[in-house]
């Protein structure tokens, strides 16, 4: 089955708000095995709405329009919808019902308008909506199906998932295996893949986020065990070759590998931020459950502040500078000590765009990690804009971390 979502709303089209409904239906509709074809967004007018129904009518099998059916003139959906495919609408007692009752458990009285919101087309499936007061439709017209729902994203998305996927389920099956991977970059992972990538199922493809790269394999099939085994059979194809740089196949972010892998060994983790400004920390603060292994995170800034709050040596500071491998050292053994903690982390850099020399240009980081056995620092030169300095150098730190743990 094809499909064409076609979002109206002249908001839209102008830039107001972001179209998130296109992008979610998308991607659920993909998860149940439907093709989408065709994105659409057109502004609140009769002639608009008919052009794009009389397109989509040409091209696709399954129709899902979302806004405009407001009790306001200006929407239009189910009117034109209805007009173009010479059908009548009538009262449906249901929905006028369920209008009213809306009301009422608002203690709010109902304008008269809203009850044009309960006209439907005639034979049309009237789709419950339980959070606002425009129902949702599901006509079938020559073999096409159309549905329309609200535009806010919220009523969307529950009348989607309670009402509309029963409606348009098939047995077709696409799954998606995500292989989740750091510290290599795009072009060497294609270069290692490159035999696999001309497979048709599963489908193989690389997004690369800023210092990571997710591949994800995506089979097809009538038969869910099969599907299964085409997936797993590809994954261990890969991960044979790149298992180094795998941290996850669960489509998750590294830094909650990081939290599950110390909670699971019961470890305490530290941080002390220079360069990177608290990033670390509040990365790991995202994760819920953190606080059973993060014992503190703290940005020592200036100079005084790395002697004052983790003890570095005032001779290391004058000697090395604050950016230097020796520092990085001690900053991770003096919060490690200082906070009683399994495993200490620190970061001091120069992030940019000015303070760099020829000795220490810019995006040099020293990356520091103290354990109760063993400390060490790592030397990395990150090249972008200030920002991205920092999000490397904390990408780095996890990585790291998911190497010694
Ligand atoms: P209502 O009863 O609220 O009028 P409706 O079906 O007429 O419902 P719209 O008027 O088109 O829907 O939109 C209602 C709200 O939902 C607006 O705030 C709009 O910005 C938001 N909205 C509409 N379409 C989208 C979309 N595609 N993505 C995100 N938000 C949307
Ligand atoms: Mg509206």
């Amino acid at each position: 089955m094809k499909a064409e979502i076609i979002s109206v709303g002249t908001e839209l089209i102008l830039g107001n708000i972001l179209n998130t409904n296109t992008y979610y239906l998308s991607k659920r509709l993909w998860e149940i095995g439907i093709e989408v074809l065709y994105h659409t967004s057109i502004k609140d007018e009769p002639k608009f709405l008919e052009e794009a129904l009389n397109i989509a009518l040409g091209r696709a099998d399954l129709l899902i329009f979302t806004g405009g059916l407001g009790p306001t003139s200006d929407d239009m959906t189910k009117e034109v919808i209805c007009k173009t495919l010479g059908i009548d609408m009538e009262l449906n007692k249901e929905a006028e019902k369920d209008i009213k009752d809306y009301f009422y458990s608002l203690n709010r009285p109902m304008s008269g308008n809203n009850i044009k919101q309960a006209y439907l087309p005639k034979g049309a499936q009237y789709l419950i909506n339980e959070i606002g007061t425009a129902p949702g439709v599901y006509i079938e017209n020559s073999g096409k199906k159309i549905i329309m729902l609200p535009g806010p994203p919220k009523e969307m998305k529950l009348m989607f998932n309670k009402y509309v996927i029963p409606l348009i389920k098939q047995d077709y099956i696409i799954k998606v295996q995500t292989i989740n991977t750091i510290g290599i970059g795009e072009s060497s992972l294609e270069t290692i893949l490159m035999d696999l990538t001309s497979s048709k199922n599963p489908t193989i493809a690389t997004y690369p986020k800023e210092g990571q790269v997710d591949i994800k394999l995506v089979a097809k099939g009538y038969d869910e065990d099969k599907v299964d085994c085409l997936l797993k059979e590809m994954k261990e194809r890969i991960s044979g070759r790149i298992s180094e740089y795998i941290y996850s196949y669960k489509d998750e972010k590294i830094e909650e590998v990081i939290v599950n892998k110390l909670k699971r060994k019961k470890l305490k983790i530290a941080i002390c931020e220079s360069c990177t400004g608290g990033l670390i920390t509040s990365k790991l603060t995202k994760i819920p459950g953190v606080s059973e292994v993060l014992e503190r995170g703290i940005v020592t800034y200036s100079n005084k502040s790395k002697v004052e709050e983790v003890n570095v040596n005032k001779t290391t500071l004058d000697k090395y500078g604050a950016v230097s491998e020796e520092v990085a050292l001690e900053m991770a053994q003096g919060i490690l000590e200082k906070a009683g903690v399994d495993i200490a982390v620190s970061t001091t850099g120069i992030a940019g765009p000015t303070g760099g020399s020829n000795k220490k240009p810019i995006g040099l980081v020293y990356i520091g990690i103290a354990t109760r056995n063993s400390s060490y620092a790592i030397k990395s030169i990150f090249k972008g804009d200030r920002e991205s300095i920092q999000k490397r150098a904390a990408l780095k730190v996890f990585d790291e971390l998911r190497k010694i743990l």
